[in-house]
């Protein structure tokens, strides 16, 4: 199969709002690297983030956002692969790393210091063509559905990671803060292991979805206090705590929600700071960690999760013309579960 010189693709040109879906020139796969042409391509918050140029690292306008992109390998670079023309992978947050630094070394990939980060330093998979390095990619499972697999390359690996480093045992509660994109695959993972699950948003249709997923109590952040409830219902604070929202107020609230001793995971990444009670960290001797995307050994595990059945994202289907209509109901805490590109 020929590729054309050119293809259709949503770009950022400068910081705000709005991609433009324009044609770009066709990339040649270098040196470890695979031309892939897309099947689908979820659309992460921090696809969002990145547009907007929100955090203190920012991307370098123009570029195409997107690393939930899903689609079959169309051309390998020189040299040796172990992937071949035909191949189903994807495209990750975590597009390559240097493979020798003491982060890379010791499984801690996420962490290099010379890391390329799927659309945000290399062009990503908001487009019908997309450059992955071979050695990093993600390796779609066989008969998996694109639209709805897309969504566990960033959203699924990421809570997946929070919550093995949530340090939570099956039968203890786990509050997912945040029941979005990668919250309402939180409570499905957090089920399959065996958690106790509690949902917190704002906003009532998501809580109606991660019960639908296995929550088996929510709390609506916007009408009482989650500490509170959670406290109550759970008999001294939940075990784990992992916060997926976009918004600071919940990062304050995930302390009072955890029991002595619990652990706080943080995935979600809003610009800002917020206020940290010390006393009540330390008199709980609370454990609160940031947590990164997840390593290739992460990913293939959470995939596995999916190829068995376990994990269901819930996604939408839309068109790389819906981009910016997709940013405009994200902003507004308007998607229900994912959206994902089809191509
Ligand atoms: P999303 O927009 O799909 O979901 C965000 C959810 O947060 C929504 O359900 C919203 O209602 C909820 N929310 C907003 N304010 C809240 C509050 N005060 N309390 C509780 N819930 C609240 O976004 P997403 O795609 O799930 O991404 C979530 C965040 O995670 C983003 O900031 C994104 O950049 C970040 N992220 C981090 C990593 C990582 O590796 N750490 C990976 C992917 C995404
Ligand atoms: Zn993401
Ligand atoms: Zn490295």
């Amino acid at each position: 199969m020929s590729a054309p010189t050119f293809f259709r693709a949503a770009v950022v040109e400068e910081f705000g709002p709005e991609v433009n879906v324009r044609d770009v020139d066709l990339p040649k796969p270098d040196r470890h690297q695979a031309l892939v042409k897309l099947h689908a391509s979820g659309v992460c918050h921090t696809d969002l983030h990145a547009a907007e140029g929100d955090w203190p690292v920012k991307p370098e306008p123009p570029f195409v956002p997107g690393h939930e992109g899903v689609g079959e390998i169309v051309e390998l670079g020189p040299g040796d692969h172990d992937l071949k023309v035909g191949d189903m992978v994807g495209n990750v947050w975590l597009w390559s790393a240097c493979g020798t630094c003491e982060h890379c070394r010791t499984g801690w990939e996420t962490l290099c210091n010379d890391a390329e980060y799927g659309g945000y330093t290399v062009n990503g998979s908001f487009g019908e063509y997309m450059l992955v390095d071979t050695r990093y990619c993600a390796r779609i499972p066989e008969g998996s559905d694109p639209v709805e697999v897309a969504p566990i390359l960033c959203a699924g690996v990421t809570v997946y990671k929070g919550l093995k480093v949530a340090e939570t045992r099956p039968g203890q509660f786990m509050v997912i803060s945040g029941a979005g994109g990668l919250g309402h695959i939180a409570v499905q993972y957090a089920v399959a292991m065996g958690m106790r699950v509690i949902a917190v948003d704002i906003a009532d249709d998501k809580l109606e979805l991660a019960k639908r997923h296995g929550a088996e109590f929510t709390v609506n952040a916007k009408h009482s206090d989650p500490a509170e409830a959670v406290q109550e219902y759970t008999g001294g604070g939940a075990h784990g705590v992992l916060v997926t929202a976009v918004h600071e107020a919940a990062f304050g609230q995930a302390i009072g929600m955890a029991r002595k001793g619990g652990t706080i995971v943080f995935n979600g990444l809003p610009p800002g700071d917020f206020p940290a009670p010390i006393f009540e960290i330390v008199f709980k001797a609370l454990t609160i960690r940031g947590s990164l995307v997840g390593t290739r050994q992460d990913l293939e595990e959470a995939l596995d999760f999916y190829a068995r059945g376990m994990i269901k994202p819930t996604v939408h289907e839309c068109s790389l013309d819906d981009v910016n209509s997709v940013f405009e109901d994200m902003r507004h805490g308007k998607i229900e579960g994912r959206m994902s590109i089809k191509y």
